[in-house]
């Protein structure tokens, strides 16, 4: 197969626009940085991967697979709210600490987060030719740099000081390199960039912006949470300001009594919560990958803490298969255990799921994280609310009293704050993943862009099409997609198209990720046969029409 194995993220973004997977959210009014609405496919796409979540996390946990204590998992959802009392985020340390060190360019006025500054001038078209100018003479040559401000400076870097201020920032460079010369030192890179940032007048050497060359302002800390207000006030004051959730995990903890006193669920048990977060993200990019408003889907996990080590790697290991029965196979995948400085306090392990993504190859990004955070939430919220969050184990109780432990002692073993386990994985970052995976160019089709997403991530399961829009067959297709959708429209779309030469519509269904077309010919009239499709192999086989549902069935569901 003459499949081209690089994967071009724009060619991804223009199909995922084109067949209505993304779009800019509000691109009519020019778009809104740092977020992104869904089509029709990607709306459902995104759908099928939250109800495989809800389904293989809360319904039927882990396909039914036993926990480390031999029983089976169990888990209940809740769906709580965006907006919460402001003291959640004062307990979760969201208000004091969930910031983000941001730097502003004093040119264009643009924020750029601290830690990504190096990431994103590495991707600046002005930058590569920069530096391979200073490494590649071991004497600064003066004329390149002129001809460097003059191909890339005046128009992509108007803010670098070295553009706006060429002839004195020329001659502070001159005079560094010949000061380092007779202390017998070479100019670093790190000195070199430094320098042709910083204006003349400034006493402090300074970073350099990613988007105009600007000199930066020192790192401060910038709250990610978004601020607003609540009820018909003419005053927005801190008494009524409230916070959009930055995570779903917090709506978990602070209802953890209400679940506990109104159903039957006992230790070790699940939570799960999915729903929008919303982060102010100092620089939303990579498509939707960091976004400022997104999907989570959440769980915590509860267990006595003598055996959340066993929870924690039982959790680690199936959510890295689950992804991978997803459709995210080969080395694409990863889970990376995080190193012990990496750990917040609170955690003993914490590792992450990765996928490499186009803008991140050869590097990985985070689709979700999996962390033991101990009694920490729990404690928090106790602490701060005032309501006892501990739990009762009864179950540990009859054991103890059956060893004859005296009272005082069992009550003590028995009554603690639970450790937890959150799997905490990002829907659209999911989607993204899904869509990157998928996209597959082969280039002896004759149109060669095809999405092969798993079965059951396909937003259109299946297509069924008359050959010719005419003798009897479109009838039949009508009845044959009736049944269909009848049967698998709650998994998605199921198509149906008379328009357009045959190939041309497989094309579509291959752009569009369908994994099975049914073809209704003139055979089909004598013998009751249909064609099916394989997007991935192009194959064709007759199979008989009654037998198409359960052809799909096998290849759908679960
Ligand atoms: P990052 O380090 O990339 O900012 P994080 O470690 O802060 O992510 P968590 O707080 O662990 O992320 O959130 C859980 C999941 O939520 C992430 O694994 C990711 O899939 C998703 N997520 C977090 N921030 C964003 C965002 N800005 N846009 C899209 N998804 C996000």
């Amino acid at each position: 197969m003459a499949e081209t194995s690089i994967k071009s993220m724009d060619a991804i973004v223009s199909l995922c626009k084109r067949r209505g997977f993304i779009y800019p959210a509000s691109e009519i009014y020019g778009g809104i940085n740092g977020f992104w609405d869904y089509g029709p496919l990607g709306a459902q796409l995104k759908k099928n991967l939250r109800d495989a979540w809800w389904q293989d996390m809360i319904m039927n946990p882990c396909w039914g697979r036993p926990g480390p204590d031999g029983e089976p998992v169990r888990c209940v959802p809740v769906e709580t709210r965006i907006i919460q009392h402001p003291k959640v985020w004062e307990a979760s340390g969201h208000v004091g600490g969930f910031n983000d060190p941001m730097q502003t360019c004093r040119q264009c006025k643009k924020l750029v987060r601290a830690d990504h500054v190096d990431e994103m001038l590495r991707e600046a078209e002005w930058f590569g030719p920069l530096v391979s100018l200073f490494e590649s003479g071991d004497h600064l040559d003066i004329d390149r740099l002129r001809q460097w401000i003059k191909k890339y400076g005046a128009k992509q870097a108007k803010g670098m000081a070295l553009v706006r201020e060429q002839k004195k920032v020329l001659e502070l460079l001159l005079a560094l390199a010949e000061d380092l010369r007779n202390r017998g030192e070479e100019m670093t890179l790190h000195q070199f960039l430094q320098r042709i940032a910083t204006p003349p007048e400034s006493a402090q050497l300074c970073d350099m912006c990613p988007n105009c060359g600007g000199d930066l302002t020192a790192p401060r800390a910038f709250n990610l949470m978004f601020k607003t207000f609540v009820g018909a006030t003419t005053e927005q004051t801190d008494d009524n300001a409230a916070y959009l959730r930055p995570e779903t995990a917090q709506g978990i903890f602070i209802q953890f009594k209400n679940v506990l006193d109104t159903t039957r669920v006992k230790l070790p048990f699940g939570i799960g919560n999915t729903g929008i977060s919303f982060r102010n993200e100092v620089t939303p990019r990579n498509y939707t990958f960091r976004s400022r408003e997104f999907e989570q889907a959440e769980l915590e996990f509860f267990c006595h803490p003598d055996e959340s080590q066993d929870w924690y790697k039982f959790w680690r290991d199936f959510r890295m298969e689950w992804w991978q029965s997803i459709g995210l196979r080969g080395d694409n995948l990863v889970l990376r255990e995080h190193d012990p400085d990496e750990l917040s306090h609170y955690s003993t392990g914490t590792s992450d799921v990765e996928y490499r993504f186009p803008f991140t190859a050869p590097g990985f990004g985070e689709l979700e994280g999996i962390a033991h955070r101990g009694c920490f939430d729990l404690s928090q919220h106790q602490e701060h609310s005032g309501a006892k969050l501990d739990y009762f184990d009864t179950e540990r109780q009859a054991r103890l009293q059956a060893q004859g432990l005296p009272k005082d002692e069992i009550n003590k073993q028995c009554r603690y704050i639970p450790h937890c386990i959150e799997p905490a994985a990002g829907l659209d970052r999911g989607a993204l993943a899904l869509l990157c995976e998928a996209y597959t160019r082969d280039e002896s089709r004759p149109s060669p862009e095809i999405m092969r997403f798993h079965p059951r991530m396909a937003p259109i399961k299946a297509a069924v099409f008359p050959l010719v829009n005419k003798d009897g067959m479109p009838e039949v297709a009508a009845k044959l997609h009736a049944e269909l959708f009848k049967r698998f429209g709650h998994l998605g779309f199921i198509e149906t198209d008379p328009k357009q030469s045959i190939g041309k519509r497989y094309a579509r269904m291959d752009e569009a990720g369908c994994p099975y077309c049914f073809t209704i010919d003139s055979e089909t009239l004598t013998d009751q046969t249909v064609t099916v499709r394989d997007r991935d192999t192009g194959a064709q086989e007759r199979i008989a029409i009654d037998r198409v549902t359960s052809y799909l069935e096998e290849r759908l569901d679960g």
